[in-house]
């Protein structure tokens, strides 16, 4: 029912995504799978040694595969993955195919890319398809899924069968590029209530709570939100937060840079008016650069604005 299933990017998500697919394809359905780095690719074939096969490049997945899903860094990439003359995907012919892109880039680059096939290969079928629920969701399958596309759309069932062998909860966000739109202005939302958080519980302690009863006091009132429940910034007040375990094993600080940035472009040329946008993304830059916060959990904006962590 599938064909051949093809994935391309094998990083801190792509590796357990595409694992979950070695495991729940059904057995007569192999997976072919490259990164440009070998050791990545290498790794999964030896761990399921009958079902996922190596590729060369991107061209040859795309020659072989159905159903290809690219997981990589930032839009360059994704443009090189698709575009690239010698060995991108569209370097074939991919009439019919079908082509999930996870990776969370800006909005413009995925519909350049969804363009250039609708252009050149109008039978084939392109989604923007980002992922929430980081690396721990992605080894859970966990991971929610925000569909580049509608409710009504032809391909939504067999997308969803696939998605939900790698994620929980697989949403159609409307159409063209609006997943991204989705995906970016989630980790907006999320990033400047980590930095209100912290704010928030550093003048209550300095105040004189204890951040385990403010943590309860936002729970009970109208501020309550995940981020003081589940990734609170404060260490030591929820054992399971990324805080408690010296910021490690979250999403790192410079990863919420990279989708903070895309939002506040995209807020910028949707005209959006967006005042808290400058604000947040001078401080998850700061952040960024600062080496007591650089590569942990971007929940440590709280230490970057010089919460006690006692
Ligand atoms: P990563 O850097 O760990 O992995 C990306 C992989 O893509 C690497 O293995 C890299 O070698 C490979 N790659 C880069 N260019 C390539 C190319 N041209 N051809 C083939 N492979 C190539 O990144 P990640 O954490 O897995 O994130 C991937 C995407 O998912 C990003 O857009 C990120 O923002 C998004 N995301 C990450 C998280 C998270 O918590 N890490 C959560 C949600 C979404």
């Amino acid at each position: 029912e599938y064909g051949s299933v093809g994935f391309i990017g094998l990083g801190a998500m792509g590796k357990p995504m595409a694992g979950h697919l070695a495991k729940k394809l059904p057995p007569d359905t192999p997976i072919y799978v490259f990164d440009v780095v070998q050791s990545a690719v290498d790794d999964l074939c030896t761990e399921f040694p009958n079902k996922v096969v190596k590729s060369t490049n991107a061209k040859e997945i795309a020659e072989k595969c159905d159903i290809i899903i690219t997981m990589v860094p930032e839009g360059s990439h994704v443009k090189s993955v698709y575009l690239d003359p010698q060995t991108g995907i569209c370097s074939t012919d991919i009439s019919k195919k079908l082509l999930i892109d996870c990776s969370t880039i800006d909005t413009a680059t995925s519909l350049l890319v969804k363009d250039h096939i609708s252009t050149h290969f109008p039978t084939a079928s392109f989604y923007d398809a980002p992922v929430s629920g980081g690396v721990v969701g992605a080894v859970k399958g966990t991971i929610a899924i925000f569909l580049g596309c509608s409710e009504t759309d032809p391909n939504l069932s067999r997308l969803t069968h696939l998605l939900q062998m790698v994620g929980k909860s697989i949403i159609p966000c409307g159409g063209p590029s609006l997943g991204l739109a989705a995906k970016l202005s989630n980790n907006y939302l999320s990033g400047i209530i980590a930095i209100a958080a912290s704010e928030a519980f550093d003048m209550g302690m300095r105040s004189g709570l204890d951040p385990r009863v403010l943590k309860k006091v936002y729970a009970a009132g109208t501020a309550q939100n995940t981020i003081c429940d589940k990734f609170t910034p404060v260490p030591g007040v929820y054992p399971e937060a990324p805080s408690s375990n010296g910021y490690k094993n979250g999403f790192k600080v410079q990863l919420m840079r990279k989708d903070f940035g895309l939002a506040v472009d995209m807020a910028r040329r949707v005209g959006s008016k967006n005042v808290l946008g400058q604000v947040g993304l001078q401080t998850y830059t700061d952040a960024m650069n600062d080496p007591r916060c650089r590569d942990l959990d971007s929940r440590v904006v709280y230490r970057f604005l010089g919460g006690n962590e006692d």
